[in-house]
């Protein structure tokens, strides 16, 4: 095995992961399929090679492609020597994330699958932060080059971990910026600029951010019996909430499943709980 560690594929993050390596004095091979983007990289002291077949011949290889489907057309094409240990920090979905382990172990290269908790400027930063699932040797043995990227931390032996979590954390963000362009647009029919309105969201909801800590320990406790509002009062807020959407003349597109779900809550019976019971209802259809 002649390198120590390649990156396989420089868009926008495989750039930031390779230029972190790089930094901290790594010995970096890359390779992108399209040739152009290593110019910088090769400047600042990596390798650089024209096939994935010579990037594969090191003891770590680090793969950040689009996603799953460019991950197999990339790495099933080539043969994997024997020692070489493999990195998916590609986006894929849990099950992707379990197959592609599926696929190493198969051909017995060792794999552990990441999720990337950081934009490309994050990366090799204090801010960024990497989780990881899979073959936990392959975490250990290379856990200080890991650590080049930001903070690393190791969630268990399921490949699909770390893609499972990422996507519960993608999709409490999204459904955060989600709300705030309602909000944004809610409020620029009263003649609010959204930066105006981008103040006082962060001021409110940089306020109630902790309570996250007190629905967890509801939701984990079973018990949903605490509520600073019960579901009957968020209910009404909701409802009008909603009507003040319509009477805007605004799409309601966001708040319409949220209201859905109270109502089902309420329904079932949960007008004196808290709003961590939705919860159940989400994750017991
Ligand atoms: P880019 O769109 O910038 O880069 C995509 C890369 O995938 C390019 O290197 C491209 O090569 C390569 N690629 C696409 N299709 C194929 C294929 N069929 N075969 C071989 N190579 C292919 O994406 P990013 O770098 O931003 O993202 C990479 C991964 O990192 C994604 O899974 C993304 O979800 C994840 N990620 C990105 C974040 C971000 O903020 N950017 C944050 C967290 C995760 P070519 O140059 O030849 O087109």
């Amino acid at each position: 095995i002649s390198n120590r560690v390649s990156v396989l594929g420089l868009g926008a993050m495989g750039t930031a992961l390779a230029t972190a390596l790089v930094h901290a004095d790594h010995h970096v091979t890359v390779w992108n399929r399209t040739p152009g983007k290593e110019a910088a990289l090769t400047a600042a002291g990596a390798r650089s090679v024209p096939t994935v077949a010579e990037a594969m011949d090191a003891e770590l290889v680090i793969v950040c492609l689009l996603d799953h489907a460019s991950v197999m057309d990339t790495v099933d094409t080539t043969p994997v020597p024997s020692g070489t240990a493999l990195i998916n920090l590609t986006s894929t979905t849990p099950n992707e994330s379990r197959s592609l382990a599926e696929w190493a172990r198969g051909r017995e290269i060792p794999f552990l699958d990441g999720g990337i908790m950081a934009t490309p400027a994050m990366i090799g930063t204090e801010a960024g932060n990497i989780i990881y699932s899979g073959d936990n040797a392959v975490f250990e043995a290379h856990r200080a080059l890991l650590e080049t990227f930001g903070t690393a931390d190791y969630l268990g032996a399921d490949a699909g971990t770390a893609a499972t979590v990422d996507f519960a954390l993608l999709a409490a963000m999204y459904t955060m910026f989600g709300g705030f362009q309602h909000g944004a647009a809610l409020a620029s029919t009263a003649g609010m600029s959204a930066s105006a309105f981008a103040e006082r969201a962060h001021a409110l909801l940089g306020a109630l951010l902790g309570t996250l800590f007190d629905e967890g320990r509801e939701i984990d406790a079973g018990r949903h019996t605490d509520p600073a509002q019960n579901l009957a009062f968020t209910k009404k807020a909701v409802d009008a909430i909603v009507r003040a959407g319509r009477d805007a003349g605004i799409d309601n597109a966001y708040l319409e499943p949220t209201r859905t779900l109270i109502d089902r809550a309420v329904a079932g019976g949960g007008r004196e709980l808290g709003s961590s019971a939705l919860y159940e209802l989400i994750r017991h259809p």
